[in-house]
């Protein structure tokens, strides 16, 4: 009988096999029983939490009297759950083009385009605008859904060290005249650190390269700047960055992801970008709910900036403890170290009654696992002023 090597072991048992040894580090994942959210509480496992584990940064998604205002909407309008069809099919219903002539108005970027997720975003733009005579530089710490696209992607590239500005100039000297094009990607607010992008020095050593510029907006969106258009708008950068991405899955309290850039690259994306043309477009409705919260976040810069003190305040009282807090947003990440111990942290808020899931490795490097306490407009200090306690002699 033919001996099997571990890496041909039948499917069943390298499975079990895996699972056991993700158990046995601490790293097993599981789906959590939520059965009840309302503001910034949550029920899961039966147990009535404080909800310092959501993306819902404006507290949007559990405003009661938005969300019934769009509900008379949606009844009076008619508007469909699903759009049954591709967008380039019968799927591109009218909302779209009121969403995405929204989003440019506010952006003043010439056009907009809609998306089914910030995953589908990052997996098709980059693939569709790059060949392999191109070359893409990514700051290390790009959300895996980057990442996944750089796989896709005919074009090679390489991850500059995070953060290192003078790592990618080096890169990008290196890489000037070699390629048709060059591409630089970076988050704005780092989905793991809190920390935020140089956007201006990424955009002056763009030009410097003649580099095409994407910055991914996931978490800035509606958490920074006047309109909630991001640290791009913070820091005067909407017009020099070549595309703009920003979610509808974290402040924007609803589903989908869009980005703003010329119409030349809309036009290009919609022949050529695969998880734009072969998936079943929004619905309706969700676009509708969408169109509603990009218009009354741009108005909302007082919980903005009450969610920035709330945070500035939080670090400091961790740091004061002597903790290992990154970041400079609402991202407040406590570094744990081992995956163990971030296990151990987060079931040591819950039993305070606060739910701040740890985030271990993959999602994070080796040896960084840590409590990622994801603040809310809708907090206020008396409701995690027991934090830098609990965390304590960490
Ligand atoms: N980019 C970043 C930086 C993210 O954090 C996320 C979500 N975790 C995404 C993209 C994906 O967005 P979506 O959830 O809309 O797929």
């Amino acid at each position: 009988m033919v001996q099997l090597s571990g890496s041909m072991m039948p499917i069943r048992e390298s499975i079990e096999r895996e699972l056991l040894a993700l158990r046995q580090k601490g790293r097993y994942r599981e789906l959590p029983s939520v059965t009840q959210r309302s503001g910034n509480r949550i029920r899961i496992g039966g147990k009535l939490l404080l909800n310092l584990s959501s993306n819902d940064y404006l507290g949007l998604g559990d405003r009661r009297e938005m969300l019934d205002r769009y509900l008379v909407t949606l009844r009076e309008a008619g508007y469909a759950m699903t759009s049954s069809s591709s967008r380039l099919l019968t799927g591109n219903h009218p909302l779209y083009g009121e969403l995405e002539q929204t989003l440019a108005d506010l952006y003043g970027r010439e056009a907009a385009l809609v998306f089914n997720s910030g995953y589908h975003a990052n997996t098709g733009i980059l693939p569709a605008l790059s060949t392999r005579h191109d070359l893409i530089l990514c700051d290390r710490l790009n959300h895996a859904s980057i990442i996944d696209g750089l796989m896709i992607a005919a074009a090679p590239y390489i991850r500059y060290r995070h953060g290192d500005y003078q790592h990618l100039e080096e890169l990008l000297s290196d890489a000037a005249g070699r390629y048709r094009q060059l591409f630089i990607i970076s988050e704005s607010v780092f989905s793991m650190d809190g920390d935020l992008a140089d956007l201006e020095r990424l955009v002056a050593l763009k030009k410097r390269y003649g580099a095409f510029l994407i910055i991914d907006e996931a978490h800035g969106v509606g958490v920074f700047g006047q309109k909630g258009l991001g640290l791009c708008e913070v820091a005067g950068m909407v017009e020099g960055i070549d595309m703009i991405v920003g979610t509808f899955g974290k402040a924007f309290a609803s589903v989908g992801a869009y980005a703003v850039m010329d119409t030349l690259f809309r036009e290009y994306l919609i022949n050529t970008m695969r998880p734009l043309i072969f998936t079943t477009a929004l619905p309706p409705a969700i676009l509708g709910w969408s169109l509603a919260v990009v218009r009354q976040q741009a108005v909302m810069s007082d919980e903005r900036n009450r969610l920035q003190a709330l945070a500035a305040r939080l670090r400091n009282a961790l740091r004061e403890r002597g903790l290992a807090v990154a970041g400079e947003s609402q991202i407040v990440p406590v570094v744990a170290g081992g995956d163990r111990q971030a296990v151990l942290l987060a079931e040591k808020l819950a039993a305070a009654g606060i739910l701040a899931l740890p985030v271990r490795p993959p999602t994070v490097p080796e040896n960084s696992a840590r409590l990622r306490l994801s603040l809310r407009a809708d907090l206020q200090w008396e409701d995690i002023e027991s934090v830098p306690e609990l965390l304590q002699g960490l």
